[in-house]
C-alpha cells in the first residue's frame, strides 16, 4: 500500500494535485490559491548548475573618463571632418575591424586584436593625431 501524501497546506486531505512550478502537492483549488499567495520556486533545478548569465553591457557613462577614450564634441567633429580620416575609412577592411569593434561585446579586446592589424594602428594614429596633435603618440591607445 503506497503511502499517501497529505496536502501540504491544509495538512488534512490528501493530496491529488501538485504545484507545477514546485510540485507541492495540495488537495483543492482553495488549497492551490493560497499556496500560490506566496511565492514558490522549483526545488530541484534542472542543471547542476546554470551557466552564468553574460554580463550585461557596461554602458559608456557620461562623464566617464577614465578610459581616456572619451572625446569633446569638437574633437570628434575635428576626426570627422579629417580628410585623411575618411579617406582612410573608405579600406573596406578598416571599415569591417570598425564594424566588428562597434558591435562587439567586448569591445576592449576587439580593440587589442584590431591594433595588430597595422592598417588599423595606422588609423587609430592618424585619429589620435587630429585629437590631440600635440601630445599624440602612439602609447596613448595602450
Ligand atoms: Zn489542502
Ligand atoms: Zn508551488
Amino acid at each position: 500500500m503506497s503511502k499517501q501524501r497529505n496536502c501540504k497546506v491544509c495538512q488534512e486531505a490528501v493530496s491529488k494535485y501538485k504545484c507545477p512550478v514546485c510540485f507541492t502537492p495540495y488537495c483543492s483549488l482553495p488549497c492551490y490559491k493560497l499556496h500560490k499567495a506566496q511565492p514558490c520556486y522549483k526545488e530541484e533545478p534542472l542543471l547542476p548548475e546554470s551557466p552564468k548569465i553574460a554580463q550585461p553591457l557596461r554602458p559608456f557613462e557620461e562623464g566617464d573618463d577614465e578610459s581616456g577614450m572619451r572625446l569633446p564634441r569638437s574633437k570628434l567633429e575635428a576626426v570627422v571632418a579629417s580628410d585623411e580620416i575618411r579617406h582612410a575609412l573608405k579600406d573596406e577592411r578598416l571599415q569591417a575591424i570598425v564594424r566588428r569593434i562597434d558591435s562587439c561585446l567586448s569591445p576592449e579586446k576587439d580593440l587589442d586584436d584590431a591594433m595588430q592589424v597595422p592598417e588599423f594602428r595606422e588609423f587609430a594614429d592618424k585619429i589620435l593625431a587630429v585629437i590631440d596633435p600635440e601630445r599624440h603618440s602612439p602609447s596613448l591607445l595602450h
